[in-house]
């Protein structure tokens, strides 16, 4: 499947993880930045950590944007060195190709400065998220409010700015929600469960309803919004859910292809959900489970 978004402008959160001068492990949403940036979009790269942003800009060979604005307002213009204080900022729009927006999406005021004008979007990826691991009975008012401020509010705050940029605009647009298998199914038997489903799993359950919400709503104005949902994918966050000894090994056996899905695979189902392959599908989610869900 030849896919052509030329012409187009994304914007992906959560781009940052996976550097690959430290051979990290790949982050779902920088992979998809790289390839929306290979299929001709324009990109806008959102995420919380300077460095990772300074990275990407290096990776996909771009001339590095050589000036910053920040947020809130401090007067700092600083050039894309990397050793940049971690505050909020958003990069001018001259710079070509990929355009990094360095902000903490958990805070609704920085988020609305960083990206209230954003501009043009016409497929946008939710992708950033936190794993908080605490048990059902030890968890906290901080960790909880946390999880559901990055991993649905962001959602919702991020799709109202594109949305109603699109809407007025009046062109269609896709969104797709990076949810997990986890909104689904609990992982029985399997103690680590409760740790990473208290949080990540309810957010995540959450995120079903809010896209098929959101899908309802957009729907007349032709935007359409969508999920993906993988099962595990061995990046940082994926080896930090599954690190418990023994974990990943009895849950992978109970996948009946016997394997965790890749970075890849869930970047092409983005991809699919946000070209016109798949015109006729809103309010929906594809399962990257590898058959987990049949078991
Ligand atoms: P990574 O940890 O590799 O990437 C997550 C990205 O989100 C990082 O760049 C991170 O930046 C960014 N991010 C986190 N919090 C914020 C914030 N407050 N503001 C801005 N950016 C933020 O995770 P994955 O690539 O594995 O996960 C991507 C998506 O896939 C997530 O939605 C996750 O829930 C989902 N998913 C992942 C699975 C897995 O097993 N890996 C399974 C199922 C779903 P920083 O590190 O600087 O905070």
């Amino acid at each position: 499947m030849k896919l052509n978004f030329k012409g187009l402008r994304a914007l992906v959160t959560g781009a940052g993880k996976g550097e690959w001068e430290r051979k990290a492990a790949e982050g779902i949403g920088r992979d998809t930045v790289k390839a929306l940036h290979a299929s001709g979009a324009k990109v806008v790269a959102v995420t919380r950590t300077n460095a990772d942003l300074v990275s990407l800009a290096k990776e996909v060979s771009i001339q590095p944007c050589l000036a910053w604005t920040c947020f809130p307002p401090s007067g700092i213009h600083q050039k894309l060195t990397g050793t940049m204080p971690q505050v909020t900022k958003i990069c001018l729009p001259q710079c070509p190709g990929i355009e990094p927006v360095c902000v903490d999406l958990g805070d609704w005021e920085a988020t609305e400065k960083a990206l209230g004008g954003i501009g043009p979007v016409d497929l946008l990826v939710n992708n950033a998220a936190v794993a908080l691991m605490q048990p059902f009975i030890e968890s906290t008012k901080e960790v909880f409010d946390r999880s559901f401020n990055v991993n649905v509010r962001s959602v919702l705050q991020v799709s109202q700015i594109v949305a109603k940029g699109m809407i007025n605009r009046g062109v269609p647009g896709s969104i797709v929600n990076v949810s997990s298998m986890v909104a689904y199914v609990t992982f029985p038997g399997l103690t680590t469960y409760s740790e990473c489903a208290i949080h990540c799993g309810s957010t995540k359950g959450a995120i079903t309803m809010l896209t098929k919400a959101m899908a309802m709503e957009l729907g007349p104005y032709k935007i359409r919004v969508n999920s993906v949902n993988p099962t595990v994918v061995l990046t940082d966050m994926g080896k930090k859910v599954s690190a418990k000894p023994g974990f990943a090994k009895k849950l992978m056996e109970r996948h009946p292809l016997r394997k965790f899905a890749e970075v890849e695979d869930v970047v092409n189902s983005i991809l699919f959900l946000l070209s016109d392959h798949s015109a006729s599908t809103s309010g929906s989610g594809i399962l990257v489970d590898a058959g987990y869900l049949a078991s």
